[in-house]
């Protein structure tokens, strides 16, 4: 294993920011011992030590949540058996609101708390241990002395029986694998630890050091990883000119289904299916999902809207901008494969004509403007119901979409000078590394504006703040596209809801026949016209728009004939289709969007 360190600059960077929220803690120094003597149990033991106070009282705290996954997840809860003493003494750690533990230091220079904290959600924004490893996600697992976040801390790990690995992008200290230093909580919180028998490989690419480590198993080819992954880091780097990292670690969590990701500063967390490497779709869609993580550590991580850092650990963290951080990342993960030669550019326009087809087709789009579904990610897209799907949008499938949009117009208006990537670079150098701090709103419109040469404002107000209908063959006319409906001749029937393999009903889809005629969330479809159903769809299939039925549904328990209309089904299956007679102008544009 490698030493694995973080760059002077961002340390720097993280130093600078704290010093403005926490209070001078003196000479204060903190450590954390983790052990798990009953990881069968999923339990990691956590002792830590605060010495060299001298304060009356101390409050240690636990984050709500962990940047980066938009909702206050009350990692408290996992705490149980939290004592404290000093030097061995027993004394009083007074609970004083759901993550907040106050302990009287009067006269004290220092204290031991211990706790234990149960760790059985696999994902990657949460703790798992178990006896095959412990993913320990920072922010559930390590409390905070308040008013010290700029302090550093160290880890100590007492590994279950043969488990003798350990990735994260935490330093070491003295070489030593199993002890790990943070210069800040900061740090400390964005970087997850893995510790087992992982499957550790790793590559550099143009000076900075990747290392994989792969939990769990899985048909993966690590020389082919290794190869395409570099060419990712490659092009990811070359779109802001620089790599801040000279360590960067991917944490992989390979299971039976797994996915999604988490960014940090200088590592990741990724899900992957064990067999899903075997396959050219599920290979792409891991590249897709390496890509888009690894993009993240500028796009949000460093370069960031205003709200996003320093983190309140203790509250909602809010932004209108996760269109940009999470939304061209999106965009970007589809194209970095495009410049890596790893998607067509047939296979790219497919992948955008699929977030299109998402954004069009939801009834939500035209309820929720794509600022809004940013500012309440907290309370909506991360806590859905079964009525989201008629009430929101997504920020990632609508940003990437808008993304292509000031792609393309950029490249239009510059006469091919700029693209996308010029804005990003740009603001990447102007507020992370030369004013130091995220953007606001009014910053990154500027933005655009400066490299697409025209004033946005309307723009902002029907597509990011408001809810007009997109006009995507005007952008898309650029570079000599327009879009196609393969459904637009069709006429097939639709009920309107979704349903699962039970024909329980999932959602109702506004406006559609089962939202017209009350069908409900939760009814079971049993009959169709008095005849006992199995497959609903292809019932429905054979009927015809304007049929009136009679869908029989168990509703709590009790039976109701509900009449219902059928409709035409409206979705769009959108290809993107070149225009004939493309003029010089369009074809330009298209080699430069598209890298041809
Ligand atoms: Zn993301």
């Amino acid at each position: 294993m490698k030493k694995l360190k973080l760059p002077a600059l961002v340390y720097l960077i993280f130093f600078f920011m704290n010093t403005t929220t926490s209070s001078a803690a003196g000479l204060a120094k903190i450590s954390y011992t983790v052990s798990f003597p009953e990881a069968q149990a999923h339990y990691v033991d956590v002792e830590m030590n605060i010495t060299g106070l001298a304060q009356p009282s101390l409050e240690v705290k636990m984050p709500v949540w962990a940047p980066g996954s938009y909702l206050v997840r009350e990692f408290a809860k996992n705490i149980e058996s939290l004592s404290a003493n000093t030097k061995g003494k027993e004394i009083t750690a007074l609970k004083i609101n759901k993550n907040t533990w106050k302990i009287n230091t009067a006269g004290l220079t220092s204290v031991t708390i211990k706790y234990k904290v149960y760790a059985f959600e696999l994902s990657v924004r949460t703790s798992f241990i178990d006896v095959s490893h412990a993913f320990l996600s920072s922010t559930g697992i390590f409390l905070f002395p308040k008013g010290m976040l700029a302090q550093p801390s160290t880890i100590t790990i007492k590994p279950y029986k043969d488990w003798n690995k350990v990735s994260t992008s935490l330093e070491m200290v003295n070489g030593d694998v199993f002890t790990r230093t943070a210069p800040n909580y900061d740090i400390l919180y964005d970087s997850p630890l893995e510790i087992g028998t992982q499957d550790v490989f790793d590559f550099d690419v143009d000076g900075t050091h990747y290392e994989v480590a792969m939990y769990g198993g899985g048909n993966y080819d690590k020389e082919r990883l290794k190869v395409d992954m570099a060419k990712i880091i490659r092009e990811e780097a070359a779109v802001y000119a620089e790599n801040p990292n000279k360590h960067y670690t991917f944490i992989v969590h390979n299971k039976q289904r797994n996915g999604g990701g988490l960014e940090h500063l200088s590592s990741t967390v990724l899900g992957a299916s064990r067999d899903q490497y075997g396959n050219e779709r599920g290979y792409h869609g891991f590249l897709g999902l390496v890509a888009h993580e690894h993009f993240h550590l500028w796009n949000v991580k460093r370069l960031r809207p205003i709200a996003l850092g320093p983190f309140d650990y203790d509250n909602e963290n809010y932004t209108t901008n996760l269109w940009i951080a999470e939304g061209f990342t999106a965009y970007y993960q589809n194209m970095i494969l495009r410049y890596a030669g790893l998607s067509t550019p047939e296979g790219y326009l497919g992948d955008m004509a699929s977030d299109i087809n998402t954004v069009e087709n939801q009834p939500g789009t035209k309820v929720q403007p794509l600022s809004e579904s940013s500012f309440d990610a907290w309370i909506k897209s991360y806590r859905p119901n079964e009525n989201s799907y008629n009430t929101g949008i997504s920020y990632y499938d609508k940003g990437a979409v808008i993304g292509m949009l000031l792609d393309l117009e950029i490249i239009n208006n510059s006469n091919g000078k700029y693209s996308l990537n010029d804005v990003m670079k740009y603001m990447y150098n102007t507020y992370y590394k030369t004013k130091k701090r995220g953007y606001t709103d009014a910053e990154f419109k500027a933005g655009f504006e400066k490299f697409a040469g025209k004033n946005l404002d309307d723009f902002y107000a029907k597509y990011i703040n408001g809810l007009a209908a997109i006009k995507y063959d005007k952008y898309l006319g650029y570079a000599g596209y327009k879009l196609t409906d393969d459904l637009a001749a069709s006429n097939d029937p639709t009920l309107g809801v979704f349903f699962n393999q039970r024909n329980i009903i999932t959602t109702v889809v506004r406006g559609g026949a089962g939202w017209v005629d009350g069908l409900n969330v939760n009814d079971q479809i049993t009959n169709i016209d008095d005849t006992p159903v199995t497959d609903l769809n292809a019932v429905i299939k054979g009927k015809k728009v304007g049929d009136k039925i009679v869908v029989t549904v168990s509703r709590d328990g009790q039976s109701f004939k509900i009449p219902v209309t059928l409709k035409r089904n409206d979705n769009v299956n959108y290809k993107i289709t070149e225009v004939p007679n493309a003029t010089p102008q369009q074809l330009a544009v298209r080699k430069k969007w598209l890298r041809l």
